[in-house]
Parts: C-alpha cells; sequence; structure tokens
C-alpha cells in the first residue's frame, strides 16, 4: 500500500510530536511513525519539565499523540526501515512493507542508552540507576549516591550531583582519573573508590547497592551512569546527511538551529542529534523544525503558484 503526506514525522517521542502539532495546526498533512519504544520508558516520573513536572513519560506521549490526532495528524504504529530520495520528496518503506511518498521528512528516532556491563545495572535502569542529575537528582537527594565512572565526563556528573547530597561515592572502574579532578573531588567531600565493581545488588526489586570484586558490599540509594549515547540515526546516514565527530568520539548528525540538514528537505531534532536534550529541550527543537519546515513548503507553494 502507498501513502502520501506533506511531512512525515519518524519517531513520536516529545521532540516528533512537537513538530507534528506546528504543522497539523498549520493544516499540512501530517503522518507520524513511531516504533513506541522511548527512551524514557522505564522511568516512572518525568521531571524538570514546567508544568509537567511528576508526569509518567508515557501519559506525555499519549496525551500528546491525541493532541496532533485532534488537529487531523496521522500517527502510526510502525518502524520506518529504509528511506530513497524521489523527484517529489522521499519515499520510506514501513516495516508493513508498505510505502509512503512525503515531501518533507523530520527525524525525530532518538537515542539508545549503552549501559557498562555490570550484572544488575540494565535491570535498575530508569528505576534506581540513573544518568540526568537535573532528571532524577533531586529525588536522590541527602541520599547515598555511587557514581560509576564511564569516561571523563563522569567527574562533572559527580560534582553536580554533589550539589544535592553530601554522600558521594566516586567509582573510578577503568578511567583514568587526572590530578586536578583527583584533587575536585578530594576537597568537595567525595569518596573515591578504585576497585572494581562485581555486580549490583538488590533489595527485592530495590536496588540496595554495589559489591565490589574485593567481596566487599557497599550500600547505596541511587547510582549514577553515563551511559554511551548511540544516535537511532540509520535513515539519515542512509540520505547522506553531513555528519561532525563530537568529544564522545561519535559521528553526530549535524542540524542548523532549527533542525535542518545537510539534505535539502531533511530536518532533525531532539536526541537523535543531541544527546544532551532533555524532554522540554526535544520539544522545543522539534516545534522549532515543525516551524521552519512549514516555511519550507510554504516558499515551495508560492514558486510553484508562480509558474
Ligand atoms: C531513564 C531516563 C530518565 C529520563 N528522565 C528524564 C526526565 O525526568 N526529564 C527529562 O526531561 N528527560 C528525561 N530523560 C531524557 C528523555 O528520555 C529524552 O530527553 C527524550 O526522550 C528525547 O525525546 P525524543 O523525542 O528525541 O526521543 P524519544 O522520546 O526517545 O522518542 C523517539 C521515538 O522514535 C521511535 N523510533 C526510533 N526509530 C524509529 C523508526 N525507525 N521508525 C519509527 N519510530 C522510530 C522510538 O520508538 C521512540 O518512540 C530521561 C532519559 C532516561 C533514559
Amino acid at each position: 500500500m502507498m501513502t502520501e503526506s506533506d511531512v512525515l514525522i519518524v519517531g513520536a517521542g516529545g521532540a516528533g510530536l512537537s513538530g507534528g502539532l506546528m504543522l497539523a495546526r498549520s493544516r499540512r498533512k501530517v503522518t507520524i511513525l513511531d516504533g513506541g519504544q522511548p527512551r524514557n520508558a522505564l522511568a516512572s516520573h518525568m521531571h524538570g519539565f514546567l508544568s509537567r513536572d511528576g508526569w509518567s513519560p508515557l501519559a506525555l506521549i499519549s496525551s500528546g499523540r491525541a493532541e496532533v490526532e485532534s488537529y487531523g495528524a496521522t500517527v502510526e504504529s510502525t518502524q520506518a526501515l529504509s528511506v530513497a530520495p524521489i523527484d517529489s520528496g522521499f519515499e520510506l518503506t514501513l516495516a508493513s512493507g508498505d510505502l509512503h511518498r512525503t515531501r518533507r521528512l523530520l527525524v525525530t528516532t532518538g537515542l539508545r542508552d549503552e549501559l557498562p556491563s555490570i550484572p544488575g545495572l540494565a535491570a535498575h535502569w530508569g528505576c534506581g540507576v540513573a544518568h540526568c542529575p537535573y532528571c532524577d537528582g533531586w529525588e536522590a537527594r541527602d541520599s547515598r549516591i555511587a557514581v560509576i565512572a564511564t569516561e571523563p565526563g563522569s567527574v562533572h556528573q559527580a560534582q553536580l550531583l554533589r550539589q544535592l547530597s553530601d554522600r558521594i561515592t566516586y567509582f573510578t572502574e577503568a578511567t583514568q582519573l587526572s590530578e586536578t579532578d583527583r584533587n575536585g573531588l578530594r576537597v568537595r567531600g567525595i569518596e573515591i573508590v578504585v576497585t572494581r565493581i562485581a555486580r549490583v545488588i538488590a533489595d527485592g526489586r530495590m536496588l540496595a547497592g554495589l559489591e565490589l570484586e574485593d567481596g566487599s558490599r557497599r550500600p547505596f540509594d541511587t547510582v549514577f551512569v553515563r551511559p554511551k549515547a548511540i544516535p537511532n540515526d540509520a535513515l539519515l546516514k542512509q540520505l547522506g546527511a553531513a555528519m561532525q565527530t563530537r568529544p564522545d568520539g561519535q559521528d553526530w548528525v549535524v542540524v542548523d538551529t532549527n533542525g535542518r540538514t545537510s539534505i535539502a528537505g531533511v530536518w532533525a531534532a531532539g536526541n537523535v542529534v543531541n544527546a544532551a536534550a532533555t524532554v522540554p529541550v526535544s520539544a522545543a527543537a522539534g516545534s522549532m523544525a515543525g516551524t521552519a519546515i512549514n516555511a519550507d513548503l510554504v516558499a515551495e507553494d508560492i514558486a510553484a503558484a508562480v509558474r
């Protein structure tokens, strides 16, 4: 089956739905495809989003989905597998085997968090194991916090958390600590542990602490870790979007302030191009991209009318 739209949005998280809202309210024919796996799906609460603080992430998405549908956008639960340029825009192949043709494409597919392979860590991801001091730091205030280093930037994470609790332990794991960072941790009363972690220990379903390779056990209320962020950017790569190597050593698709990629007619917003984007930041980026796409279509409509 073949369907068509003015704008196809791939990914119905905060970024995609916000872009869809702007476009549907501009009377564009909008289709949003979604694989149903928003990055924060395992978190029970979402914080730092003005007026939505403490909401369930999935409630935000279902409410946003109802909003865009109320303006006539279509949201389909399916994956986009591949994309190819055609004369009138782009043709995408969906997991169902259906094809979809669109004048413009907005990619808001988010990213995948790759956690270190410490036994038990993944089981508590989103509930006991967190990464973002702004999303989950307040809830861990004054408690016993372990920071598991995965990269030099983990020191910064520990220092941000020190603002919220004076019971922080920094597990260096295999990372190198510079003398400056070591002193910075020491003067702020952050304990440094070099012994490697064997596994996460639990009390029932609750995280209880860490067992170290020397057999000792340390109780903690929350573990913070910076996972490796892997952008879900396969569609953008298929189209040959320009990329740039970032400080994390990975290549990320380059966008301008409105989310425009180097490929004419293709925009991207949210975590797929910005690992640091929280829900409100992703929503704002999607919204900007939506308005920029509408303006681009208006320009094309004017040119066509003049011809
Ligand atoms: C544990 C955890 C807790 C967090 N807590 C907070 C918090 O409290 N506050 C906050 O602001 N932020 C929080 N975040 C960050 C938040 O998850 C992201 O900022 C946000 O999800 C990014 O939105 P997005 O729209 O870019 O991507 P996502 O929300 O990840 O949405 C992307 C969507 O695209 C879909 N998709 C991917 N590929 C395809 C494809 N090929 N075809 C169709 N669909 C596809 C996915 O299934 C997904 O539904 C948290 C993150 C984690 C991991």
